[in-house]
């Protein structure tokens, strides 16, 4: 049986004949920058997330960099991050003239735990990025009531987390903005790198447009000194088709979840993720933890079964943070993770056939002993 981690070809073979067309007409009429087809995607995206506003630009990475010269960061700074998330989130602090603070994970959720956020905060603090991680929602009640206690901002990193909720309301319409990656394996994903910000504030939204258009709304125009970060016209075309199906592949992804914690359940070497109560998972990855991870990991490649660890080390514990670097009793959650998580295939092509393949692999691995 072949089974992909994910398997674009297949969401490509789905929409072929609309993402051909989107492509050529692109080509035909020379819009590669701009143009019609960007303004058309950041209304359907903005719509889709229940924002007022969509900033569309390259990559997930620059939109939290946008976002946070919008939001403000006088110099030395310092934001509230998770100890445990893709780089791009503590590392843009830094590009934007900021100092990372780490904040501990869940032990089970890998979520920023809020209840160690007020501690970190110091006169130089401006804001906190909770990660909503592998598509589970971040406690943004909680996490709004400390920033509004504090008066820092909130940039909700919604890279893993398209359309996930709160109750009824989407992740992203909690802070004062939101970035997402269309990075081709993202939920939603382009055919290449793209990415966008939302925010309900007309004035953030017109600074963050300036910000990522060398400094102005218009040719010519250099209020500020921006940087150049577009989402490719031809993505945007792609992505417009994508948006159409995204409904669909997130109740895929939550089946294939459920069939996974139907089968593993009662396996008691192995840690399940949940969904916390009230909230709707995006399904992003399925991590599992086990201390026999590794040995885990090599069976079910032996059985063409590929996996990932989705992120072997906790920032704090990279060369590349060294005023943090090594200590481990701080981040006592994330540390013990990183070495026991495992993130199963996912996406929404994943047949009951395939996950009762993996999940009765996973089974016999413990069984073998
Ligand atoms: C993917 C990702 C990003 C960065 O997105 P790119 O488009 O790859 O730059 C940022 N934060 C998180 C949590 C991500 O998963």
């Amino acid at each position: 049986m072949q089974i992909h981690f994910n398997d674009l070809f297949s969401q490509y073979r789905e929409l072929q004949v609309e993402i051909d067309a989107a492509i050529k007409k692109t080509i035909e009429n020379s819009d590669f920058v701009r143009g019609d087809e960007i303004n058309r995607f950041e209304k359907a995206f903005s719509s889709k997330t229940g924002s007022l506003n969509c900033i569309s630009c390259a990559n997930g990475t620059d939109a939290l960099r946008i976002a946070m010269y919008a939001l403000g960061m006088p110099p030395e700074s310092e934001v509230i991050v998770p100890a445990h998330t893709w780089i791009s989130t503590a590392a843009m602090v830094t590009e934007a003239g900021g100092v990372p603070v780490f904040c501990d994970t869940m032990e089970n959720d890998f979520i920023i735990n809020h209840e160690l956020i007020a501690d970190l905060i110091t006169p130089k603090t401006v804001g906190i990025i909770p990660v909503h991680l592998y598509g589970q929602p971040s406690d943004m009640v909680n996490i709004m009531n400390i920033a509004k206690k504090f008066g820092l901002w909130v940039i909700e990193d919604c890279a893993q987390a398209h359309f996930a909720k709160i109750k009824d309301k989407q992740v992203g319409q909690f802070g004062h903005a939101a970035t997402y990656s269309f990075y081709p394996g993202k939920n939603l994903g382009a055919m290449g790198d793209g990415g966008a910000i939302t925010t309900n504030d007309p004035e953030i939204a017109i600074k963050m447009r300036r910000f990522a258009n060398h400094g102005g709304l218009v040719k010519g125009e250099h209020l500020i000194q921006g940087i150049n970060s577009r989402l490719d016209t031809i993505q945007a075309a792609i992505l417009r088709i994508k948006l159409s199906s995204v409904d669909e592949w997130h109740e895929k992804r939550r089946s294939v979840a459920s069939l996974y914690s139907k089968a593993l359940n009662g396996l008691c070497e192995i840690i399940l993720p949940c969904e916390r109560p009230g909230t709707s998972h995006a399904w992003h990855l399925y991590v599992i933890k086990t201390k026999r991870r590794e040995a885990l990991r090599e069976y079910l490649s032996e059985n063409g079964i590929p996996t990932l660890v989705n992120y072997p080390t906790a920032l704090p514990l990279l060369p590349c943070f060294p005023e943090t670097n090594m200590q481990h009793r701080l981040f006592q959650k994330a540390y013990a993770n990183q070495d026991k998580i495992l993130s199963l295939p996912m996406h929404p092509y994943l047949t009951v056939e395939m996950t009762q393949y993996i999940t009765n692999h996973i089974h016999q691995f413990f069984e073998k002993e």
